[in-house]
């Protein structure tokens, strides 16, 4: 029997996680404990009256659901095992929810462990950027059983209402690999092609004017583009380091389920590349300037800002 969701524990605030934080606090519905390995990131949301706890495994006995935020499996699984791990301090009936974007393989392990405690976990990785998680307008990708996922849904609706069940415990992680494997490439293509017209001669204004109606016309281009690299702006949003990782891990998905995969493959080459000549924590727009300064070229007008 699934605990009554009165007290919560966030792990992880980060870009995503102190804003999603924040939202649970503001709605003064819930008794929350917050923690992250930098202080920094804790101490606004104490001051705005969230606890604060030593351990993953006290944030998990202080609270009947635990979110995590996290950036890659390997944080998850330091944060869920051990003697002062999530999975240590829960007791029966108690929920985890891990929003990160993760290894689905890993996942499964987590939803092993968790449910050895008679515990219950969803996975639940968020799609668009920390501007919809500041406006509680995420999209959920959720992986676990379905009543589960209705005794969480008011909850996860402080993100975003727009909730899909993707199916079985890692089914949410699962679909977002799909999702970021699409996404990280159409962002490579766009830097291509606006490289290519910049270096051969195109106005920038006429080349997007043209991208932004035909068949080439693709949200990147307005949006994300449009408010990052080509304005100058490399503050993540998303961070390449991010997106190098998401890719990496959906290519691995593909190899182990012998699924031929070739765009993708110089997406993370690409990714790999700017995050290795000092772009790692900028957008992941930024794969525009890695191509600029290898052509020799300037597609945007503006400078870039630190
Ligand atoms: P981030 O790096 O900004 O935040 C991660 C936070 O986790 C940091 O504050 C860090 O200090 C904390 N942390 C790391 N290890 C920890 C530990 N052992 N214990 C406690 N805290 C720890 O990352 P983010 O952008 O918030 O992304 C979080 C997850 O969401 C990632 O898996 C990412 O791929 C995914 N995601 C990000 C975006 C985006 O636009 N930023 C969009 C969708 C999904």
């Amino acid at each position: 029997m699934q605990t009554p969701i009165e007290r919560i524990g966030f792990i992880g605030l980060g870009a995503m996680g102190f804003p999603m934080a924040r939202r649970l606090l503001q709605t003064g519905k819930y008794g929350l404990t917050v923690l992250d390995v930098d202080p920094a990131r804790v101490q606004p949301l104490e001051a705005d009256g969230a606890k604060t706890a030593d351990t993953p495994r006290a944030v998990a006995e202080q609270s009947d659901l635990v979110v995590t935020m996290l950036p890659n499996s390997p944080e998850v699984e330091m944060v869920m095992f051990g003697a002062d791990g999530v999975v240590a301090g829960l007791a029966e009936g108690k929920i985890v929810i891990d929003m990160s974007t993760i290894d689905p393989s890993v996942t499964r392990t987590v939803a092993e462990e968790v449910a050895a405690k008679s515990a219950f976990m969803l996975d639940a990785p968020v799609g668009r950027t920390s501007f919809h998680a500041q406006s509680g307008e995420l999209l959920i990708m959720v992986g676990g059983e379905a009543d589960l996922l209705a005794h969480c849904r008011s909850v996860l609706e402080n993100f975003g209402k727009d909730i899909i069940h993707c199916g079985a415990v890692s089914s949410g992680g699962t679909m977002k690999l799909v999702n970021n494997i699409l996404t990280t490439t159409i962002i490579a293509a766009n830097a291509e092609a606006l490289v290519l017209g910049a270096k051969v001669g195109l106005d920038t204004e006429c080349m997007l004017n043209v991208l932004r109606s035909t068949a080439a016309s693709n949200t990147h281009l307005t949006s994300t583009y449009a408010a990052q690299a080509l304005a100058g702006n490399v503050k993540p949003g998303f961070a390449i380091k991010l997106a190098e990782k998401d890719v990496g891990l959906a290519l691995k998905m593909a190899r182990d389920n012998d699924v031929p995969i070739h765009l993708a493959d110089s997406t993370r080459a690409l990714l790999r590349e700017a995050k290795e000549s000092g772009h790692a924590d900028h957008d992941y727009t930024s794969l525009l300037y890695l191509l600029e300064s290898k052509a020799g070229v300037t597609v945007r007008e503006e400078k870039t800002e630190a």
